[in-house]
């Protein structure tokens, strides 16, 4: 059994030049609880001037079906992050920052040890409001700016937040550099070091069609936990004509083809994928909803 996360509506749509309407994600987000997504990352919480198609984020937060089985989660970059989430009833903070100075500068306007500190205390913060923390750990497999990044580095940020109180990191591959036999080792050596008690969750992007291969490679390694986004919706802000997340349904073929159980119906997620596609006039990358 693997658990995913739903990345499409924020990662996938903040991509988007063609943003969609509140209403539509709303019924996105009901598409895909019928097709047995349990998981949402649904908003991000940062400046609208700077990424307007995640304006909505504390409506979208209201509107969504609220279930006893369903978690949304929301990005959070800074203490003002969390001032909005804690505003709304979200489950779930994403808190995010790069592993590299220099991307984490461009993005968050802040160096790593900076982001480490203010980040901690929201960590903290978070926790005292009853919300549960995924800290995430962008650049981890690659930075454009800086090439690799040491294992110790991600490690030592990775403390930082186990000791705030984080029970899940999360590693992302921002900008689509993985090779599975890196995810194999940096997940060997992240489970050596913190062990199990960490739930350690894995996020790629298909920028070079390496996603599945990074996906499988994390699963071989014990882990059980992957972002996705639906009809693989995206891109990467680097390269403008770049693919996007590793797609959703062709995860749950890969897994479904090995006998591994996702507890979603490929079938409804794809109707949801091409549903998706008409709303965004555009043609999404996802293989298996060309062949259904
Ligand atoms: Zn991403």
């Amino acid at each position: 059994m693997i658990n995913i996360c739903e990345v499409g509506l924020r990662d996938g749509l903040q991509n988007e030049k063609k943003g969609i309407t509140t209403e539509h994600k709303i019924s996105l987000i009901k598409k895909l609880i019928d097709a047995g997504i349990k998981k949402f990352e649904a908003v991000s919480f940062v400046n609208p001037k700077i990424i307007p198609q995640m304006a909505d984020a504390e409506e979208v937060i209201k509107q969504a079906p609220k279930l006893d089985d369903v978690s949304y989660a929301g990005l959070v970059l800074s203490h003002s992050g969390l001032e909005r989430a804690l505003k709304t009833d979200i489950d779930t903070l994403h808190i995010v920052m790069a592993t590299s100075n220099e991307f984490n500068m461009k993005n968050a306007r802040r160096t790593v040890d900076q982001s480490i500190n203010e980040l901690t205390a929201v960590t903290s913060e978070g926790i005292s409001e009853n919300r549960n923390i995924t800290a995430t750990l962008g650049t981890a497999f690659g930075c454009p700016y800086e090439g690799d990044i040491p294992l110790k580095h991600i490690l030592h940020i990775s403390e930082s937040f186990i000791q705030s109180g984080a029970t899940n990191i999360t590693l992302a591959d921002t900008t689509g550099v993985a090779n599975p036999q890196q995810v194999a080792n940096i997940v060997k050596q992240f489970k050596e070091y913190f062990g199990e008690s960490i739930q350690l969750g894995l996020h790629f992007h298909n920028t070079r069609g390496l996603g599945l291969a990074n996906v499988l490679a994390g699963y071989l390694n014990g882990v059980r936990d992957f972002d996705s986004s639906i009809g693989g919706l995206g891109g990467c802000p680097f390269a403008p004509k770049a693919i996007g997340n590793v797609c959703t349904e062709d995860m749950v073929n890969m897994f479904h083809e090995m006998n591994v159980n996702t507890n979603t119906n490929l079938e409804t997620l794809v109707n949801s994928s091409k549903w998706l596609e008409k709303r965004l006039d555009k043609q999404l990358d996802g293989m298996m909803m060309k062949i259904i």
